[in-house]
Formats: structure tokens, C-alpha cells, sequence
């Protein structure tokens, strides 16, 4: 738990937001931004800043991380049509939120290349 952070305040309550799944690893959260019809954020709840500050001691979670992502994918009905799953690390990837996530999108054709 950080307490300037945005994203452990809303895992521990403290700001709201529309809560689709949690367990007691992660939990998932609608976008408030959405970039797609379904844009959901896969959210550790232990406060880790940036992809690079992951350890050994995180595989297991992050193996989690896209376990749920199939399953909200799945349980949402946009599985078999096709998702995308986006971590964005620092700043020129568009990082704004100093406290790993995942973006889940899907609902549309997905273009590429990533702008
Ligand atoms: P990043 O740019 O760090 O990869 O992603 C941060 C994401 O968090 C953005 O898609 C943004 O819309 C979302 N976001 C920022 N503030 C809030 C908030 O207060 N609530 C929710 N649900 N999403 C937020
Ligand atoms: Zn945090």
C-alpha cells in the first residue's frame, strides 16, 4: 500500500469504482476511460510501480494476472471474438498511473500496430 497512489486507494475502498472481479490477488475495474467497448484494468493489489519492478517472487502473479483475463474476456462473451491485453511501462509506452496494470480491451476490431 502506497499512500499517494490512485489504484491502491481503490483497491482498499477508499475511492470508488466499478468493481467487476476480486480475489486476493487482483482486482478488476472498468475503465473510467474507456478505449473500447469493454476496457477493463487487471489491477495487482500490491503496490508494485512499473513492470521493471518486478521480482521472481511475482511470477505466479502475473501468470494470475492473465488467467483472469481469459476468464473476464470468457465470462463477458468477448473471448472467441478476440481481446488484447496492454501493459504500459513508463513513460513513452503512456504510463500515467505509478502502480502496475493491465488494460483488457476488447468489444471491436482491435487495429495494428499500437499507436
Ligand atoms: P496507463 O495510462 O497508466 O497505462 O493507464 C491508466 C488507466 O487508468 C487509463 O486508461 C485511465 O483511463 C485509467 N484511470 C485513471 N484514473 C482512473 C480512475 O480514477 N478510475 C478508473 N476506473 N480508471 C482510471
Ligand atoms: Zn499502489
Amino acid at each position: 500500500m502506497s499512500s499517494d497512489c490512485l489504484f491502491c486507494k481503490i483497491v482498499s475502498g477508499e475511492i470508488p469504482a466499478k468493481v467487476r472481479y476480486q480475489d486476493e490477488l487482483v482486482m478488476v475495474i472498468e475503465d473510467i476511460d474507456p478505449q473500447a467497448p469493454e476496457h477493463m484494468l487487471i489491477i495487482p493489489k500490491k503496490h508494485i510501480r512499473t513492470t521493471l519492478d518486478l521480482t521472481t517472487a511475482d511470477n505466479s502473479l502475473v501468470g494470475h494476472v492473465f488467467q483472469i483475463a481469459g476468464k473476464m474476456a470468457h465470462d463477458y462473451g468477448f473471448s472467441e471474438d478476440g481481446f488484447r491485453v496492454v501493459n504500459n511501462c513508463n513513460q513513452a509506452a503512456g504510463q500515467t498511473v505509478w502502480h502496475l496494470h493491465f488494460h483488457l480491451l476488447g468489444g471491436r476490431e482491435l487495429t495494428w500496430p499500437p499507436g
